[in-house]
């Protein structure tokens, strides 16, 4: 598809330049060192304590040199979102005297205090302490703030008793599971591989509104979304801001965005408006999963910085306007060896299709068998809007894979029906196999796990998620089909002792295995939701639905066998789901009583005294009472929708009590998903009446039509 690739100039010369890469490590660290760290890192080895002492001298002067004053660990607790704290480079040792200081222990470990980050239980509250420790694999980088410049060292978080807390423990055991279930499917394919690499793109898309709008709006404020608004006249109708020009303003934000970003070691390459008015998307170039995770993150962090320079508002929920689509994140993932050969990409010969056969299966059984966890680890009360609603994707589960793919699985699964027909297939030696071409049209965009050629894109992320908990399961799941994969292919070789033979039979037993999650058509239409439900896919629309999967025995057990998560781990972060769930929606509910109390009643009564004024002037002039009408009118209805908003106020109120009542959690966030949500729209839909019919000029709140066209 087309893009607007802008020339990055001489951003190529910045590139990494705040960031301590390989390179930049090589120069500031003795030899020995840094053949030792390679040698660690590569070959996923914990770090000797020695050398670390020599990196953070290296690191240090480095981050000097660059003007940073302080360090922090940077990692990623259950929030979402990412944490620091920082410390200064320097020790106060007496009076006026400061030392440098910066040490190999403080490199690898630092003891931020635990206790008010989410542990859903993991972490008595008494045992505040919680550790943060480096991660050598993703490269530190400087911050720039306004008064000066910090050393990030991107960390992992663990609690006392060795739980993890954050998000990218779990991330690294998933990589190192799915790197060993994939060597060893490579082993029967003769490949010598040792290392095997996830990859991950991941393309952020994100709203823009101009900083005065947001500012008058307590619920962008506060909830990220607007809770009310009257749709535009003019919305995404037209379809004329998909890869439009970009508007000046913008233009010089993504500018200044691609720059630090580029200087951070991001590797950005895209940009461009995106469907809904003053949406827009950013893309980088895939890296290693890990690091792409921290990229995404640092990412996030640039836009919010920039835009905030630039008198603009970054909006990352999912949803924050109604009426026009809101924003995902689609996660591109794929595998490569050791060469660096993507096992997703389908090869020149017969025998290496074969292997990217094995290679798509394997996502394919994922999927088919464990969709419903994909779905839970994006289930966001902000991306409900998305998959729970008529918006893409939906909240079932299935791969588009396109015709040309079909085809081939068509092909091998019918010479199954013939036994002639199968012996042709493997006498002439795999040549009957069809060629595979990579489709490069990706027609579909309705799917919600795509294979786009050469890898396959998730697009039920939501925009503001870590990109780590949806990688989690996909590489969980992945290893465990190639499992199972490379489980049948061995047996079958017991058997009849040919590997091609024994390869193809699994292919083709595997084929009809996942054909119940391979859907190609329209993922919106109401078919599809029937065929689905026949096919027995889930269909989890709301996170309190999602969410219970994770504690089910199969997930506990699956988790605990590629020892990615422990049980008591599964279920914290059930626990902490559930609950920044509850608090979501019980944060929304607050602010919709106090806005249309506060702020869209007592505008409907200014209104309404000026249309009674009129109506007492009228009379004193002595007008027909025809002539009175119209104002009568507008008072009428005036006084019966506050009536309503005052009504659906109450309403609402009941609705949270007995949701509070609800000693359960799953209970409790299914009542709010019931009950406190559709009460929340009631009182909406009324507001947003007042607002299409009061006076413009004193709307307390910045419409759709100024926040979405105004910039
Ligand atoms: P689109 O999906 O919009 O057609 P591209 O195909 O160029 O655009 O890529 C989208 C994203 O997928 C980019 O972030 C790109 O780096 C990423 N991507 C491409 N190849 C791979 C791969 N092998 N593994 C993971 N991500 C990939
Ligand atoms: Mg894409």
């Amino acid at each position: 598809p087309l893009k607007t690739i802008e020339a990055i100039g001489n951003l190529s010369e910045k590139f990494g330049t705040n960031a301590f890469g390989r390179e930049t490590m090589r120069r500031y660290v003795p030899k020995e060192v840094f053949e030792k760290y390679l040698a660690t890192v590569q070959a996923g080895e914990p770090l000797d304590p020695k050398i670390s002492g020599a990196i953070a001298n290296g690191m240090k002067e480095w981050a000097m040199e660059k003007g940073a004053t302080h360090f922090t660990h940077w990692f990623q607790p259950m929030t979402g979102l990412t944490a620091e704290k920082h410390d200064a480079f320097i020790d106060f040792i007496g009076e006026g005297e400061v030392l440098e200081r910066f040490s190999g222990k403080q490199l690898v470990q630092g003891e931020p205090d635990a206790s008010s980050f989410p542990s859903g239980g993991l972490r008595a509250t008494f045992e505040a302490r919680g550790y943060t420790i480096w991660d050598p694999t993703s490269p530190a980088f400087i911050m720039d703030g306004a008064n000066g410049k910090t050393l990030c060292i991107p960390s992992i978080f663990m609690s006392y008793s060795g739980h993890s807390l954050g998000q990218k423990e779990p991330l690294l055991k998933s990589l190192a599971a799915a790197e060993k279930s994939a060597l060893r499917v490579l082993k029967l394919f003769g490949n010598t591989s040792k290392r095997t690499k996830v990859t991950v793109g991941g393309e952020q898309e994100y709203f823009l509104i101009d900083l005065k709008f947001y500012n008058q709006r307590p619920d962008l404020i506060m909830a990220g979304r607007s809770l009310f608004g009257a749709s535009s006249p003019k919305g995404q109708q037209m379809e004329d801001h998909y890869f439009g020009s970009i508007k000046s303003r913008v233009l010089s934000f993504m500018q200044e965005v691609d720059e630090e970003l580029i200087k951070l070691g991001v590797p950005v390459k895209t940009r461009h408006n995106e469907v809904a008015p003053n949406q827009f998307e950013i893309a980088p170039i895939f890296e290693e999963a890990a690091v792409a995770t921290d990229h995404n993150q640092i990412t996030m962090e640039i836009l919010r910085k920039v835009a905030a320079k630039h008198s603009l508002a970054l909006l990352l929920h999912e949803k924050p306007f109604a009426g026009v689509n809101g924003s995902g994140k689609h996660n591109n993932w794929s595998m490569s060896d050791e060469f660096g050969n993507n096992l997703l990409e389908p090869g020149q010969t017969p025998e290496k299709n074969l292997q990217f056969l094995v290679f798509i299966l394997a996502c394919l059984r994922a999927l088919k068998n464990h969709g419903h966890l994909l779905r839970a680890s994006v289930a966001t009360a902000g991306n409900d809007h998305r998959l729970g609603a008529n918006e893409a994707p939906p909240a079932i589960m299935s791969a588009f894979i396109g015709e040309q793919l079909m085809d081939v699985f068509d092909h091998i699964e019918n010479e199954t029906s013939s036994s002639k027909a199968k012996n042709e297939l493997f006498d002439h030696g795999l040549s009957k196999l069809p060629e595979i071409k990579k489709d490069a049209t990706d027609r579909n965009r309705t799917s919600p796990f795509a294979f786009t050629g050469n890898k396959f894109e998730f697009r039920a992320v939501g925009s503001s998620a870590n990109l780590s908990t949806p990688n989690v399961v996909l590489n969980t799941i992945i290893a465990e089909s190639l499992d199972v994969i490379a489980d049948r292919i061995e047996a079958k070789m017991r058997a009849e002792g040919d590997f091609k033979k024994a390869a193809l039979a699994v292919i083709r037993e595997t084929i009809t295995e996942v054909r119940p999650v391979v859907f190609n058509g329209d993922n919106y239409s109401e078919e599809w939701h029937k065929e689905a439900e026949k096919r027995g896919l889930y269909n989890d629309r709301t996170t309190p639905s999602a969410l219970k999967h994770l504690v089910s025995k199969e997930t506990i057990a699956l988790f605990t066998k590629y020892a990615v998560l422990a049980e008591d781990e599964v279920k914290s972060r059930y626990h902490i789901n559930l609950e920044a769930y509850i608090k979501t929606i019980g944060i929304e509910a607050g602010l919709v009583k106090e806005i249309a109390q506060t702020m869209i009643v007592p505008a409907a009564f200014k209104y309404l005294n000026t249309v009674s004024g009129s109506v007492s002037t009228l009379t004193v002039a002595g007008l027909s009472k025809e002539a009175l009408e119209p104002s009568l009118e507008i008072a009428n209805e005036l006084l019966e929708l506050v009536s309503s908003v005052k009504k659906g106020c109450r309403e609402l109120d009941k609705a949270l009590e007995k949701a509070a009542k609800m000693h359960d959690e799953q209970a409790c966030a299914e009542e709010y998903c019931s009950k406190v949500i559709p009460a929340m729209l009631k009182v909406r839909a009324v507001a947003d009446k007042l607002e299409t019919i009061c006076d413009d000029s004193a709307w307390p709140l910045p419409k759709y039509r100024e926040m979405l066209f105004l910039i």
